[in-house]
């Protein structure tokens, strides 16, 4: 496929056009290229809500496993209004390739519900979310699909699918899911994990670049979990973040924004519009601020032809999945923009998921302290064979990535063969 036309595509379609990249440069053969580029399995369920004024809707979720040769499906599940099929096959590609970067035994799923959480109340979401746990269970469990947050799910509804997966078995089965509250047996630091990941990428960029973080300025889209607790952790870095943004649009103020305030203030007001002393600003526009870091920390497509051109980042560390078009890459590489790309910038999320199953799985509780440096060690490790790789091969860290990702998996399907 050429450039010229993945112009106005979906996130399935930039999903296996960086994969033809990865599978071209490594000369995979054609079986090869054919059994990776697709899903293993799709699983699209239609199923009923009562709501509260006594209604029913359908809602449509799905759950894809993208491949299990490394080890069982991991990946979080979303819900939103625009969330496709598309959308969950290509997250669930990225993360087969996220969890071969950081070396950890899992393969690739995501799921997703097409619904916009906030114009639900607790008590129907709570009926959502266990009826499609419900619907997905056949594909679920400990050792064959371990879902996780994603956009819109937090430690309460991991909570409710475990529970729900529980009530099935007849006995607690905390390794079903991970991104639960410490209480039900989840992880020390797995709420910042995504974020402090990212932000060990960005110091071993930094280091690289000659970048120093006092003095630099980041912006940052999307204030939710990766997003807000990636700008915590750089002001703790010393670094200035001059914008943010959540879905409503954004704030600037080139001086710095105390970020702490930014988020009791967007607890009180639900958004981080109309913060005292930044001026208010698009969701475009925080892309474009003037900065050294910019994060992308929302949603797909947001960083694409339009607008690659105008970011004034030297650095840009993809905390969401998927926030950069093919077209865009190929731009912030012509403009020497260095690049961490998302399966391995975000890939601490899922890094600490891991530590939070086999914690479950062995009855284990680590510190904080434990769960960080184990962390760091797998972020830097992943930061730096990405790096040598794209020296080697005087290739962007996003190509680099993909060819240490892909060969994992493929050497791991060739040693597997073919069955039966
Ligand atoms: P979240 O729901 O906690 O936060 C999402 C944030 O993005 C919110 O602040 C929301 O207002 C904002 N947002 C939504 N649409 C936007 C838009 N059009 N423009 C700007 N902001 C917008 O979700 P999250 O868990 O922080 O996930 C964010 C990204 O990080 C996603 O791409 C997700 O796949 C990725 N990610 C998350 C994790 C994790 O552990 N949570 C792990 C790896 C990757």
């Amino acid at each position: 496929m050429t450039t010229e036309k993945i112009a106005a595509i979906n996130p399935w379609q930039v999903a296996q056009h960086q994969f033809d990249l990865a599978a071209e440069r490594l000369q995979l053969d054609d079986g090869m290229r054919r059994v990776l580029r697709e899903p293993r399995r799709e699983f699209t369920v239609h199923f009923p809500v009562k709501m509260d004024d006594g209604s029913v809707r359908v809602f449509t979720g799905y759950r894809v496993q993208h491949n299990l040769g490394r080890g069982p499906a991991k990946g979080g599940i979303r819900y939103h209004q625009d969330v496709s099929l598309d959308e969950v096959k290509a997250l669930a590609m990225w993360m087969t390739w996220k969890c071969a970067v950081v070396g950890i035994p899992f393969g690739g799923g995501k799921g997703g519900v097409i619904v916009d959480p906030k114009q639900l109340s607790k008590k129907e979401l709570e009926a959502l979310s266990r009826r499609y746990f419900t619907e997905i269970e056949v594909l679920v469990g400990p050792e064959k699909d371990i879902p996780a947050p994603d956009v819109n799910t937090n430690a309460q509804v991991m909570s409710w699918f475990m529970d729900t997966f529980s009530m099935h078995q007849g006995y607690t089965v905390p390794g079903v899911v991970t991104g639960k509250p410490i209480s039900l047996g989840g992880s020390e630091g797995r709420n910042e994990a995504t974020a402090r990941g990212t932000v060990y990428c960005i110091i071993e960029a930094a280091r690289h670049l000659g970048l120093e973080l006092p003095k630099a300025k980041v912006s940052i889209q999307g204030f939710g979990n990766a997003g807000a607790i990636a700008a915590q952790l750089m002001a703790e870095e010393k670094a200035t973040i001059v914008a943010v943004s959540d879905s409503t649009g954004g704030i600037h103020n080139p001086n710095g924004l105390e970020v702490n305030k930014v988020i009791a203030w967007k607890q009180e007001h639900g958004t981080v519009q109309g913060f005292p002393g930044a001026d208010d600003i698009t969701n475009a526009e925080v892309l474009e601020v003037q900065c050294d870091i910019l994060i992308p920390a929302a949603l797909e497509g947001q960083l694409t032809e339009r607008n690659a051109g105008n970011v004034k980042a030297r650095l840009v560390a993809e905390a969401a999945n998927g926030p950069t078009t093919p077209e865009a890459d190929e731009i912030f590489w012509k403009k020497g923009i260095f690049m961490i790309p998302d399966i391995l910038c975000n890939a601490g999320g899922v890094t600490v998921s891991y530590f939070e199953w086999v914690q479950d799985l062995n009855r284990d509780h680590w510190t904080e302290a434990e769960v960080n440096a184990k962390l760091k060690a797998i972020m830097v490790k992943a930061f730096q064979e990405t790096l040598a790789i794209a020296r080697r091969d005087q290739t962007y860290m996003r190509t680099a990535a993909y060819l240490l990702a892909v060969q994992r998996v493929a050497d791991a399907t060739m040693m597997r063969g073919l069955y039966p």
